[in-house]
């Protein structure tokens, strides 16, 4: 647990440790990673590590092409994945320009940016987020491991023995897990880590999702977070619990609400509700994260909420009634291939902006939506979010609030290259056309 330069420094030689990677994202979350030996790390905390931005996604600016790392010491970890003797170590990094200022195509900063603004209001932004996978044989072809289902054990599972060292490797890196089983397509698991502050959290996902990726590789598998892998099964989903607390307590609770939500938790809720449409396309940014969001596979595909409903878009779980530091709201459309830094940063602002706005809530809906007709949906008045990546990165471009949370160059960046990907998809002629029309056509 260090606290400054200093601390590494120490922690550095006292393990033995070989190499520190210096960690950041790019636009779409994507790790990006350097190495830098014990000799270079004081002038690294004092001056950064300077890089060159115009390779990374989303850092394009020519005239801003020389970046400067600063590695932030609080985020220092040995690598659990690799060799104990002369161990690696990361730290995450804030990304500014040469002058000092922070840049602002780093999801980091952004996030940073609104978890700041909401503690100037006096509140700290908690998620949970569950982030569900699949292991199969290799990276070529989603072929399951077995033909278990939700909560099943199947004994001598090789996904047992993964999901166990995902665990001790999680643990090592000081990344407390609560819960772990399998999901119910085939090959599909799950591992719930203990909610956090809303930026540690988005450190905690990137850090998971390479050690997840390790220990299946050393086991021989490939671990895929693809939101739809396999037709006709379920997909991976992120579901995000989420609180706000002020002075210390849960401020969404109301011992005296029928469903223990207080004003605050409503507005909230109401706040992503209304703008659900909009940020998809950062929850949900990839053209195969459309085929998860389709009805029959406990992905939401209509705009409501309710408290035990799974076909809603926001649930209010219930485990532990009236338990005041378990209240909290769980958005279900976000899939984990998803950018944790701009997921967190759109779905807090979303919610901010109800708080602030007072927007009221509509009733709740807790019958299966999927089964309703659409003459009902539509007297209900229960809209639908995007169907596309197209049609979600239309929204984001003409949203004005998307537009304040993620900044003009995020925004710009993040809509420009999701409607190339969508024009290479749109273009390509896949295998479905040729099996469905060469034969008869
Ligand atoms: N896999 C489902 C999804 O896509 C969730 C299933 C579950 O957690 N009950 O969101
Ligand atoms: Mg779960
Ligand atoms: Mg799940
Ligand atoms: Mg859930």
């Amino acid at each position: 647990n260090c606290k400054n330069g200093d601390d590494v420094i120490k922690a550095v030689k006292e393990y033995n440790v070989s190499f520190v990677q210096f960690w950041f994202v790019d636009i779409l979350g994507t790790l990006k990673s350097f190495q830098v030996t014990p000799s270079e790390l004081e002038a690294a905390f004092e001056e950064g590590m300077g890089f060159d931005g115009s390779s990374i996604l989303g850092f394009t600016r020519i005239e801003e092409s020389d970046m400067v790392a600063f590695p932030d010491a609080t985020t220092f970890q040995i690598c659990a994945w690799r060799p104990l003797e002369r161990p690696v170590a990361r730290m995450f990094c804030d990304i500014k320009s040469p002058d000092g200022t922070p840049y602002e195509g780093d999801p980091r900063y952004i996030l940073r940016k609104h978890v700041e603004r909401a503690a100037q209001k006096g509140y700290t932004y908690y998620v949970g987020p569950e982030l569900e996978f699949f292991l199969f044989a290799s990276s070529s072809c989603p072929q399951p491991l077995d033909s278990g289902g939700y909560f099943d054990a199947p004994p001598l599972d090789l996904g047992n023995d993964v999901r166990r060292e995902i665990i001790f490797a999680l643990e090592r890196m000081g990344i407390p897990v609560e819960y772990s089983h399998h999901e119910v397509a085939p090959s599909q698991h799950e591992i719930d880590l203990r909610y956090n502050e809303a930026l540690k959290m988005a450190d905690i996902a990137m850090t998971y999702k390479v050690v997840v990726k390790e220990i299946a590789r050393k086991h021989g598998c490939y671990a895929s977070f693809m939101p739809k892998p396999i037709f006709g099964e379920n997909g991976s989903g992120m579901h995000v619990h989420q609180s706000l607390f002020k002075n210390g307590k849960n401020a969404f609770f109301d011992a005296n609400d029928p469903h223990h939500l207080s004003g605050d938790a409503r507005a909230y809720i109401a706040g992503l509700l209304r703008h659900a449409k909009e940020f998809t396309c950062i929850t949900n940014q990839w053209v195969n994260s459309y085929k998860r969001l389709v009805p029959g596979y406990e992905a939401p595909v209509y705009i409501a909420w309710a408290q035990r409903n799974r076909s809603a878009l926001i649930r209010v779980p219930m485990y532990k009634p009236g338990k005041e530091a378990a209240t909290r709201i769980e958005l279900r459309s976000p899939d984990p291939a998803a950018n944790p830094y701009l997921a967190f940063a759109v779905m807090l602002g979303a919610g901010l902006e109800g708080i602030e706005k007072s927007y009221a809530l509509p009733a709740a809906v807790e019958e299966n939506i999927f089964a309703m007709e659409s003459e009902n949906l539509t007297a209900k008045g229960i809209d639908s979010l995007p169907g596309s990546l197209y049609e979600a990165a239309m929204l984001l471009k003409g949203s004005a609030l998307m537009k304040t949370i993620l900044g003009d160059h995020l925004h710009r960046n993040v809509v420009g290259n999701k409607l190339i990907e969508w024009d290479e998809y749109r273009t390509h002629v896949s295998e479905y056309e040729i099996k469905r029309y060469l034969p008869i056509l």
